[in-house]
């Protein structure tokens, strides 16, 4: 059976935000009534549209949101209610990568200063040790010992990633939450920092939640994955599964416009209309407004969620 590192039940989290010209508050409905689990050792993605929810949740696995509801256990530690001593030692557990490296460095911090930061904030090891593990944690992910003594305006879009994974390796974490980590990279570097992340995951058994829209990076980098439509997941299974023996029409047009290696044609599904608004959620299952297989029943009640095969589950009226 898998050791799961992070368990989460019924999450939900809301903002409150501004109307703009017609005034008053208006409550986004960002995620909504999420359960996860992320096994120890493995790539979790969760993939959806811009505006799905997926960031907010993983804000809120590593305590950036506050959740409205639910409960979000990490090592078997329910993480709302922590200490601020076991909140501490969370922080050095769980680390996170941005999408875009330049914006998430000190532009007038030298890369050696950057990554001593957390181990003097964090750690009570000496001088000596700490310059250790920054040469040892840039080796890790292919820096130079020299790169040390620049600043991030002398590197590339990809060693500036470099970068930044290594600032989320030096604690030696557990658990790493990577939100769109090759997005902002030119395509020819990509695949470079793709095979850097499985390498790490591989080599050091770190367990990651990989957040993004690409499903080609998932089918490449991922174990598992939950597809997340406006705040709920929708289907969850291996990627093997999802990739092979999608189930949710959402799924279907997601993977549609993945394009085939084997230079086969697929079909491409266009849903129809757009996103709905996360502020105004539609009545029953809320992907009906878009769905090409909608039925009278999807528009007045919600589906739950049903185990179809070990490990693959999917929340649609098709299957319940
Ligand atoms: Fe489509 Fe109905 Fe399934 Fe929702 S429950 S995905 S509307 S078929």
């Amino acid at each position: 059976m898998n050791d799961c590192l992070v368990k989460i039940r019924d999450l939900h989290v809301e903002y409150k935000t501004d109307k703009g010209v017609f005034g008053g508050i208006q409550i986004i409905h960002a995620v909504n009534g999420v359960n996860l689990e992320i096994y120890k050792g493995e790539i979790l993605a969760i993939a959806g549209e811009s505006g799905c929810g997926k960031s907010t949740l993983a804000k809120a696995i590593i305590k950036l949101e506050k959740p409205l509801s639910g409960e979000i256990f990490f090592e078997g530690s329910d993480m709302l209610k922590m200490t601020k001593k076991e909140l501490k030692d969370f922080r050095k557990k769980v680390q996170m990568i941005f999408q875009n490296p330049y914006s998430s460095l000190d532009p007038k911090m030298k890369i050696g200063d950057t990554l001593k930061e957390p181990l003097k904030i964090n750690t009570d090891l000496s001088d000596d040790e700490i310059e250790k593990t920054v040469e040892e944690t840039a080796c890790k992910v292919g820096l130079d010992k020299d790169c040390l003594m620049l600043y991030p305006h002398e590197f590339s879009g990809g060693q500036r990633q470099r970068i930044a994974i290594a600032r989320a390796l030096v604690l030696n974490p557990k658990f790493i939450l990577a939100d769109e980590p090759v997005s902002a990279l030119d395509v020819s570097i990509q695949a470079q920092i793709i095979n850097l992340l499985k390498e790490l995951k591989e080599n050091y058994n770190l367990t990651f939640l990989l957040i993004t829209h690409d499903m080609s990076v998932i089918k490449y980098l991922a174990d598992r994955v939950a597809i997340m439509y406006l705040g709920e997941i929708v289907e969850t299974g291996t990627v093997d599964e999802i990739f092979n023996n999608p189930k949710h029409p959402y799924t279907k047009a997601l993977l549609s416009a993945v394009p085939e290696i084997s230079g086969n044609k697929k079909e491409k599904i266009i849903l129809q209309g757009e996103l709905p608004s996360p502020a105004n959620l539609p009545k029953g299952c809320k992907f009906h407004t878009r769905c090409p297989e909608v039925m009278l029943k999807c528009k007045e009640n919600c589906p739950h969620n049903t185990e179809i095969k070990d490990g693959h589950s999917v929340k649609c009226f098709l299957y319940n």
